[in-house]
C-alpha cells in the first residue's frame, strides 16, 4: 500500500513499545519486572471516580464545546493563579485529549516546513515526531548530568538562526527529572525574549517535585514572557489519570483559537465525562497528590542510592517527575557472551534477557549513554528489580 511520506518521518512511541514487550513476556508466564512505566502505578483517587459516575448520571454524555467545558477552563485558571501566581482568562485555555494532543495542536498551529524549534536533549520521545508531523525541524541542545541536564542561555544564542521559532522547555523533565530553578528560567527567558521566540512549556510534572523545590513557570520568570509562552499541562501524571485523556494548553488567545480550529476538525471535544472528572481533580482535595509524591520520593531516594552503589553506574538525583536516567556507558565494550555491549539499546536487551528486567534505552530520548528507569513501580518490585540488575551487570566484563 502506498502511504503518505509523513509516515516515513516518524517512529512509533518507543516507551509504549518496551512496556508492550514486557507485558507480552509476562503473559507467557515469564516473571518480568518492568521499569518502563510512563504512568503512575496508583489508581485514580476515589473522589475523582465518584465525580465521573455522577457526571454520567447527570447526563454529561453529549458533545461539549470543542475547546472544553467552561467549568474546567475556569478550574485550570484558578489553579494557575493559586499555584503559580499567573493570571489567565478561560478564553486563553483549550482542553484537549491529553497534553499530547495539546502539543500536537500547538505544533500544527504554529510551525511549517523550514521552521526550527529548539529542543533540549535528552528530550521527551514525542517532541521530534510531533514537530516532524508539522514539517518543522528540531534543533537539539545537548545537556548531561554535569550541568544537571539543563541548558544554558549561551546554547540558545548559539543555536538561533533566522528560522528559529520556538523553544520547548520540559521542567520537570522526562526522562532526566531535572527541574529549572527561578534564576535559571530568568536567564533563559531573557534570551528568548531578545530573540523573539515562543516557549512551549511542558509542565506536566509540575506537581511531582522533591526536596521542597518551588516550581516556577517560565511564563512567570521574566516580564513579557507570559505573552510568548504556551503552558501545557494535564491531569494524567498529577492525579494518576492517564487513561482519562485530559490535558490542556494555556497561552495567547490567537494561538488557542487556532488550536481549537484544528481540534474542531479532528477529535472535537475531549470526553465529556473525563472533563467532569478533571474538574473534581483540580477543585477537590489535593492530599491525594501529596500522598503520591511522598511515596514517589521514598522510592526515588532508595533507587538513587542503590544505583549509585553499583559499579559502573552514575545516576543523577532528579528534582522532579518519576524517572531516573542513569549513565551506563561504562559498560560499553564489556560482554557476558561473545558480543560486547555497545549501546544503551543492547544493554536494555541484555537486562531483559539476562535479568528479566525491562528498562527503556536512552536512544529515543536522544541519549545513547543512558537508560531510563521509572519509579512508578512498587517498592517490592524496585528492590527485586535492582538486585537482578546488579547481578546481571556484575557478569559483564
Ligand atoms: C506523559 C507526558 C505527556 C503527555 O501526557 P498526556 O496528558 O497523557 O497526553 C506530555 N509530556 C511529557 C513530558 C510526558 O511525560
Amino acid at each position: 500500500m502506498r502511504l503518505a511520506e509523513r509516515i516515513q518521518a516518524i517512529r512509533p512511541s518507543a516507551t509504549l513499545a518496551i512496556s508492550a514487550k514486557a507485558k507480552e513476556m509476562r503473559s507467557q508466564g515469564i516473571d518480568v519486572i518492568g521499569f518502563g512505566a510512563g504512568e503512575p502505578d496508583f489508581d485514580t483517587p476515589q473522589h475523582i471516580k465518584d465525580a465521573a459516575v455522577r457526571a454520567v448520571m447527570e447526563g454529561y454524555t453529549k458533545y461539549t464545546p470543542v475547546g472544553g467545558l467552561d467549568e474546567l477552563k475556569t478550574a485550570v485558571c484558578h489553579r494557575l493563579q493559586a499555584d503559580q501566581g499567573l493570571s489567565y482568562e478561560p478564553s486563553q485555555v483549550i482542553i484537549c485529549c491529553g497534553a499530547k494532543q495539546a502539543l500536537f495542536n500547538a505544533a500544527l498551529a504554529l510551525f511549517q516546513p523550514g521552521d526550527e524549534v529548539l529542543v533540549p536533549s535528552p528530550y521527551w520521545v514525542s517532541y521530534p515526531d510531533i514537530l516532524a508531523l508539522a514539517g518543522a525541524s528540531p534543533v537539539f541542545l545537548s545537556t548531561d548530568e554535569d550541568e544537571g541536564f539543563k541548558i544554558n542561555p549561551q546554547q540558545i544564542q548559539e543555536a538561533i538562526t533566522p528560522r528559529t521559532r520556538a523553544l520547548i522547555l520540559n521542567s520537570p523533565c522526562n526522562p532526566t527529572g531535572s527541574v529549572y530553578l527561578r534564576q535559571e528560567l530568568e536567564e533563559i527567558a531573557r534570551v528568548v525574549r531578545e530573540a523573539d521566540l515562543l516557549v512551549i512549556a511542558d509542565e506536566i510534572y509540575d506537581k511531582i517535585v522533591y526536596n521542597d523545590i518551588r516550581i516556577t513557570s517560565i511564563a512567570y520568570a521574566w516580564p513579557g514572557l507570559q505573552e510568548r509562552t504556551l503552558i501545557v499541562n494535564g491531569v494524567s501524571k498529577t492525579y494518576a489519570m492517564t487513561g482519562w485523556r485530559i490535558g490542556w494548553a494555556v497561552g495567547p488567545q490567537p494561538l488557542i483559537q487556532a488550536m481549537a480550529k484544528i481540534q474542531s476538525q479532528s477529535t472535537s471535544n475531549p470526553t465529556a465525562v473525563s472533563q467532569k472528572a478533571a474538574v473534581e481533580a483540580l477543585t477537590g482535595p489535593q492530599d491525594c497528590v501529596r500522598q503520591m509524591v511522598r511515596e514517589f520520593d521514598r522510592r526515588r531516594r532508595f533507587m538513587v542510592y542503590r544505583l549509585n552503589e553499583m559499579e559502573g553506574i552514575r545516576c543523577y538525583d532528579p528534582g522532579g517527575a518519576f524517572y531516573l536516567f542513569p549513565r551506563v556507558d561504562a559498560f560499553f565494550g564489556r560482554k557476558a557472551g561473545k558480543t560486547p555491549i555497545q549501546s544503551a539499546t543492547q544493554l536494555a536487551d541484555y537486562l531483559l534477557e539476562e535479568a528479566r528486567v525491562a528498562v527503556v534505552p536512552g536512544e529515543p530520548f536522544g541519549s545513547p549513554n543512558h537508560i531510563r528507569l521509572s519509579f512508578a513501580v512498587s517498592m517490592e518490585e524496585i528492590e527485586e528489580g535492582l538486585n537482578r540488575i546488579e547481578e546481571a551487570l556484575s557478569k559483564l566484563s
